[in-house]
């Protein structure tokens, strides 16, 4: 196994010293988002919940976002549509960058930056002398893995589920496991089913609405698909989901948020989750879960470890197995299924276990400092994790 400390089985402890949190969003997409958006949603909470703990958080985030953290928008406007250019990435990054180095300027440092928003941050947190904890949103594939092993020792890296951090390639050391969070309590609770599968999510065939269509066809069980079309995702949802719409055992609702999007995970008699990619969390899950709607999925990514086969739903190897699932729904008790949420994934565990990793960091980082101003000159290609090399960690792969 690799070696990481499991965060939040950490016991509780006495609140501890409140500290100053640079918290850096992604800049396509408001914090929290008006629909699809799961990082921004595990930002939003994060953030609301390290203030209430006291904390003081500068939230850098696309314009139009809203917070309990003092919010900060480096950009003028949001780019949904663009997710993932360089232009916006760069330049939200680097504008989040000099408000942390003229915080320090003014006598009001931050003590830690947390980092959500790609692979910019990362490979340039070298620059700051405060250190950055990354969030790793992404699966490791073969074009992150390079990525991470060139740059992952500038930053504190944390991985989201277990199954990630098990793909971490050799050399790249993987600290933490923190999920993503839920608050349990805004999600409601539903026993009293109706009679409809659901999916949701973007139209990518990796999440397998089409997959999903099959596995409701082979039920006899209406489906009903919820999620954005984005950019380049219109020929797979033209060519595989669009036909088989007719609004009856099929339909297609569109990006949907707010409370139509709560009603609808509560009301499912089940989730489906057909997927073929390393998923790294998978919020969706959770937020079925967390209104007692069981999740039947291939157990791949994460699904593995937030779906508990035969408790909170099934692992199923194809489309078949999850119609063949969808009549076992009865032995799935609903309360179990968001209390399994509620004892892995709220907020209040989660926003526990970083303030955990926040201190370790920050520790390891004083006691760095110290040793090297002691001991050697300053290095100006020093990580803010760098200090001596360390030994390549050995990580299983799958
Ligand atoms: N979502 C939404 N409306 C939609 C489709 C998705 O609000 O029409 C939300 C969904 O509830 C979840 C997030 O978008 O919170 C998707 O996050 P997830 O981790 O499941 O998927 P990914 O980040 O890989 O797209």
């Amino acid at each position: 196994m690799a070696a990481y400390t499991s965060t939040l089985s950490t016991p509780r402890r006495r609140p501890r010293a409140a500290l100053r949190v640079a918290m850096l969003a992604p800049p396509w997409i408001t914090v929290p988002p008006p629909g699809y958006g799961g990082i921004e949603a595990v930002v939003a909470l994060l953030c609301d919940e390290l203030v209430a703990r006291g904390h003081e958080v500068t939230l850098f985030a696309a314009p139009g976002s809203h917070s309990a953290a003092d919010v900060r928008a480096p950009l003028a406007g949001t780019h949904a549509d663009q997710i993932g250019s360089s232009l916006y990435e760069s330049d939200h990054v680097s504008t989040a960058f000099d408000a942390v180095e003229q915080a320090a300027v003014r006598g009001r440092p931050f003590d830690i930056v947390h980092d959500h928003s790609g692979f910019t941050a990362a490979a340039m947190a070298a620059r700051l002398s405060v250190p950055v904890v990354h969030t790793l949103h992404a699966p490791f594939n073969d074009e992150t893995r390079p990525f991470y092993a060139r740059h992952g020792h500038k930053v504190r890296l944390v991985a989201i589920s277990h199954s990630q951090l098990e793909q971490a390639p050799p050399g790249v050391q993987v600290a933490d496991v923190v999920p993503n969070p839920i608050r349990v309590g805004d999600w409601p609770f539903c026993a009293d089913k109706d009679d409809y599968l659901l999916w949701m999510g973007r139209m990518d065939p990796d999440k397998g609405a089409h997959r999903a269509i099959v596995a409701a066809r082979s039920a006899s069980a209406r489906l009903v698909i919820a999620g954005p079309v984005q950019p380049g995702q219109e020929e797979y949802f033209r060519s595989e989901i669009e036909p088989h719409i007719d609004g009856r055992d099929v339909s297609y609702v569109g990006e949907v948020g707010g409370t139509r999007r709560k009603e609808l995970f509560a009301h499912a008699k089940a989730f489906l989750m057909p997927i073929h990619w390393a998923e790294p969390f998978g919020m969706v899950m959770v937020e079925a879960l967390a209104c007692g709607t069981p999740v039947i999925a291939f157990p791949e990514g994460a699904a593995s470890e937030i779906v508990l086969d035969g408790e909170n739903g099934f692992h199923v190897a194809d489309e078949q197995g999850m119609a063949d699932a969808v009549g076992l729904l009865d032995t799935i008790d609903p309360l179990r299924c968001r209390k399994s949420v509620a004892s892995r994934y709220d907020v209040a565990l989660v926003a526990g276990a970083y303030e955990t990793v926040y201190h370790k960091v920050i520790n390891t980082n004083a006691g760095r400092t110290a040793r090297s101003a002691r001991h050697s000159p300053p290095s100006r290609h020093r990580g803010v994790l760098a200090g001596p090399r360390r030994p390549p960690r050995i990580q299983h792969a799958r």
